[in-house]
């Protein structure tokens, strides 16, 4: 006897399918469906303005020590992400380490 699929099967397999897709993506993180092209001061004529670097330990002044995307109040990435995206350069992502003159600390 072969097995018929019938319309109510197909309907299960598929849902069935589509659930285990859903448990899947839902467990990665984030950041994977939001990644952004990473902010780079050689293409972007505004970050090569702010003097924006990936490390801020290479910034020009007027950097201080400590001073940092990831604790300026302009970076919108969560605490631990390398990358995040900043309010000053829509559509990029900064390095959490880097920093630029738009720099302002978070209160
Ligand atoms: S504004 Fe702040 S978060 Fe954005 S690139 Fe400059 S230092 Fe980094």
């Amino acid at each position: 006897m072969t097995e018929q699929t019938t319309p109510r099967r197909r309907f299960l397999k598929l849902a069935g399918g589509a659930a285990t897709a859903m448990v899947f993506l839902g467990s990665l993180p984030s950041r994977v469906w939001a990644a952004l092209p990473h902010l780079d001061a050689a293409t972007n004529a505004t970050a090569k303005a702010l003097n924006y670097v990936e490390d801020n330990s290479k910034a020009p002044a007027p950097h201080k020590a400590g001073q940092a995307c990831s604790n300026c109040v302009h970076f919108q990435g969560k605490a631990g992400e390398a990358y995040g995206p900043c309010a000053i350069f829509p559509g990029f992502d900064v390095n959490a380490k880097g920093w630029c003159a738009g720099y302002q600390a978070k209160s």
